[in-house]
Order: C-alpha cells, then structure tokens, then sequence
C-alpha cells in the first residue's frame, strides 16, 4: 500500500522483476562507436557529461547488431524531459500524455525518451495501470528504472541498449542471442503484451519480413486468434502502421507475411481480392517488388504511388463493371475511383491529402494509349507524367497492357524530335485535335482507351 502511494506520488515503478542485465564488451557484440551517427553520439555525451545515464536504444542497435544501416538513432536516459530540455539549446519537448524530446543537430533530430515503465504485472493488487476490457494499455507515461524500460519494449531484438563511451551492450532478455539465432520473440507474456497494445501483432509480421527472421512460436501461436482485437485500434495508428511495412524494403514479404498470421484483415483488407485473383496479384507483386528495389537502393518512393498501385485492382474492375454497364469509359473510370476510395475510408483510412495524386495517376492511365498528333506530346509535361508512366510500365509487366505499349512511352521519351516524329501513330487513339462541336445526343464519344 505504502509503496502503491510511493509510486503514484513519485511516478516511478519498481524495477521489473525477472530481469537479468547482461553486460556485453565490444568483443562479443562488435558495434563500434564509429557506427553511431554523431548527433546521437553528443547527445549522449551531453547528457552523460551532465551526470545522467545515456544509450542508443531500440532498432539502431537491433540493425548495427546484424550489420544494417539503421534508419535513425534514438536515444533513452533517466533524465526527465524537462531536464533534457534544459541541456539543449535546440530541443523541443513534443506529446502531451507520453512526453519526449526533439534534440535537433544539424538537420538531423534525435528522439530522447525518458526511461518508462508500463512494466511488468507484478501482483494482482499492484497493477493499477488502465486498461481497455480488452487488456489494451490506456495510458504509459510512468517514469521507471532502465530495467523497466526495457521490459516494456515489444520483442527482444528491440530492447538492447548501447552505451558508446564505453562501447557496451546491455541485454535484459537476450537479444543479442536472439539476433544471432535470427528469432523474433516477445518479451514477457506474448498474449498479454498483444492485448496491451495489439499493433504488436503488425510489428511482429513486420520486423519478420524486414529482418528475414522467424518468429518463435509462442510469440506467433496467439496471434491467429487475437487478429481482431485491431478493430479497437485507431484506423490512423493503423495506417501509420501499414505505410512503416510498404514502405520497409520488404513489403512483398510483409504483405504474405500478414496475410499468412491472418492480420491483413485488420490492416490492409484488400489484399484478400488483390491476392485471390491471379491478374491483381501480377500487379501486386510487381508493384511491391519495385518499391522494395526503389527502397534498397535509396531512392524515392510516395506513398501516393504505392496505395495507388494497391487499390489499382478494384478501379480496374469497377471500371470494367460500370463499361460493361454502357457507361462510356472516361466517366467510367473516374465513376470508379470514386467509388473505390469512398469504400476504402472505413477499411484502411488512407489519408485524403493522397487522393490528388492517385487520383492523377489513374487519370492519366487512358491517355497512354493515344499516340498520335500532339497528345503524346503534352503527356509527356504532364507534372504526373512520371508517376504514371511508372504505374503504366507496372501493368505492363503484370500483364494487363501490351509491353509494347511501355516500351514505346519509354522510346518516346528518349527520342530526339525526328524520331519521335517518326514513331507518332497516325490511327491510334482519337484523331489528333478536331475543331469543338456540340455532340448530337446519343452520338458516342471518340475512341478513348479502353480497359485491358
Ligand atoms: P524501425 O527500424 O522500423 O524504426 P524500431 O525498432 O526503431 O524499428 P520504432 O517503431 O521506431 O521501431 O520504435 C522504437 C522502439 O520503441 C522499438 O525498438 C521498441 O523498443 C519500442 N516500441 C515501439 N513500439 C512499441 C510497441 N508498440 N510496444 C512496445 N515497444 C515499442
Ligand atoms: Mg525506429
């Protein structure tokens, strides 16, 4: 009792028990400091400098472990936020109800988290923290030891801290062996930590996909059963969670990933028709696999693209559909797109500032097919021209549009202004530029593309 109101005054828990840090020199994990980037470097000097303890925590040391460039550092100390504040001119408290610090160096940012506990169940009467009827955590801002810390972190791999003044790795759960035998596991209980915060089920098929690992099978066997405590989840955590997957360099892995542990239900819906149709998983596959190269080799890819690319399958055939029904094709397909993000606002909840550029990318797709007079011409300065011309060699290759057709965008846009003249077709796509008449009613349109 005396320690419940200890806690609740002093915001701290006791450290979570079953704990056993383990101290790793140089020697047996091998991470430099020269791995670390510098601006994460000085802030741990800083802090350190200032008498507070200091690590590279979470996924940096996970990936310098196994030899990957991590994506950014974050740093975890038992300062307070406020006392992080102070030490750096240029830092920015952020959040309201689980605060950390945004230490800007150059034009990087470091994320500084003071060390939490949400920590682990230790008695029946001790656990006071709120949660859903469900066993979703409603509230984790509770300052604790490094200890605790750690045992709220999600897998194993994910709870290793590094200290670069003395280059050592502390392990409480071995994630250091883990990262050896390449396993994902759960620290704690798998299914009470999944009930705390089921988009651990997503990060799990994620991290899987992303890092080739195996998931241990106590940490997997629940997850069928638990799949659909996602519902509770906000769609937009949810689609935060679904982009940081597109988006991770292995997404064909992680779709079959999610859809082998049944989570895609939760997360991306779709993909049950993309994937069930032999002609949209062509498209599927072909579009993740060029996001995943763009990845790996650093170059850009929007997440415009990729949803376009993902929901592509459903305006096809809605398009089909509403041709088939006698609507012409123009209105057809823009009657489609419509209709297939209206449907997808409950499902996946793709946020409407992407709808401009998908929506151009599609559009644009028909007036591919017109290769003669002038129209190629404007295609071509088209801002989106592109986008689309990327999206078109997609469906070259699933299948869908003659090769032929790509292959000819992709010479056109080389070509010097005499071969370009020379590869115009005089009898494709609507007659280049007739002067404006008022269409008899009934009379039907020119020839736009038509669907594949
Ligand atoms: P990535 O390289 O994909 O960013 P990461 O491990 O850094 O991987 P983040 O989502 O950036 O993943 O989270 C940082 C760290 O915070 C994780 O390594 C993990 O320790 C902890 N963490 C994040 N989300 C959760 C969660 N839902 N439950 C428990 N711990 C979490
Ligand atoms: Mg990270």
């Amino acid at each position: 009792m005396i320690r419940r109101i200890i806690s609740k005054v002093f915001g701290r828990k006791r450290p979570a028990s079953g704990t056993g840090e383990r101290i790793l020199p140089r020697a047996e994990h091998g991470i430099s400091r020269n791995g670390i980037d510098d601006c994460a470097l000085k802030v741990c000097e800083t802090l350190a400098g200032a008498g507070y303890k200091a690590y590279v925590v979470g996924g940096a040391v996970r990936d310098l472990l196994l030899g990957i460039p991590p994506k950014d550092f974050d740093v975890a100390t038992d300062a307070t936020p406020e006392e992080v504040r102070r030490l750096f001119r240029r830092s920015r408290i952020i959040g309201r109800r689980f605060q950390i610090v945004h230490v800007m160096c150059g034009r990087e940012t470091i994320e500084v988290t003071t060390f939490r506990a949400n920590g682990q169940k230790e008695s029946e009467d001790e656990d006071e923290r709120p949660t859903d009827e469900h066993g979703r955590l409603l509230s984790d801002n509770v300052f604790g030891s490094m200890a605790d810390d750690a045992a709220r972190r999600d897998f194993t791999i994910n709870a290793l801290y590094y200290d670069p003044a003395r280059e050592e790795v502390h392990d409480y759960f071995g994630g250091v062996d883990d990262c050896k035998k390449r396993v994902l596991r759960m620290i704690g209980d798998p299914e009470t930590r999944y009930r705390e915060d089921p988009v651990r089920m997503l990060r799990a098929a994620r991290f899987a996909a992303k890092l080739d690992f195996r998931i241990d099978e106590a940490t997997r066997a629940p997850v069928a059963r638990l799949a659909p405590l996602l519902a509770n989840i906000p769609r937009a955590r949810i689609f935060d969670e679904a982009l940081k997957l597109l988006l991770s360099g292995h997404a064909l892995r992680g779709v079959h990933q999610l859809r082998a542990e049944g989570l895609h239900h939760g997360m991306l819906p779709l993909l049950d028709t993309i994937l069930d149709d032999p002609a949209g998983e062509r498209f599927i596959t072909a579009a993740l696999k060029s996001t995943d190269a763009r990845i790996q080799s650093d170059r850009p890819s929007s997440p415009a693209f990729l949803f376009a690319t993902l929901l592509w399958p459903q305006v096809l055939k809605r398009w089909q559909a509403l041709e088939a029904a006698g609507e012409k094709p123009q209105p057809a397909l823009f009657q489609a797109m419509d209709d297939v993000l209206d449907a997808q606002r409950n499902q996946l909840a793709i946020p409407r500032r992407y709808d401009g550029m998908m929506k151009e990318i599609w559009a644009l797709q028909p007036r591919f097919a017109q290769r003669g007079g002038q129209r190629p011409y404007r295609l071509l300065e088209h801002p989106r021209f592109r986008a689309a011309y990327d999206f078109l060699l997609l469906r070259c290759e699933a299948g869908e549009v003659d090769a032929e057709l790509g292959d000819w965008w992709t010479r056109f846009q080389d070509a010097d202004e005499a071969e370009r003249a020379g590869l115009l077709l005089a009898d494709s796509g609507p007659k280049p530029r007739r002067k404006r008449r008022r269409r008899k009613p009934g009379e039907a349109s020119g020839g736009e593309a038509q669907p594949a």
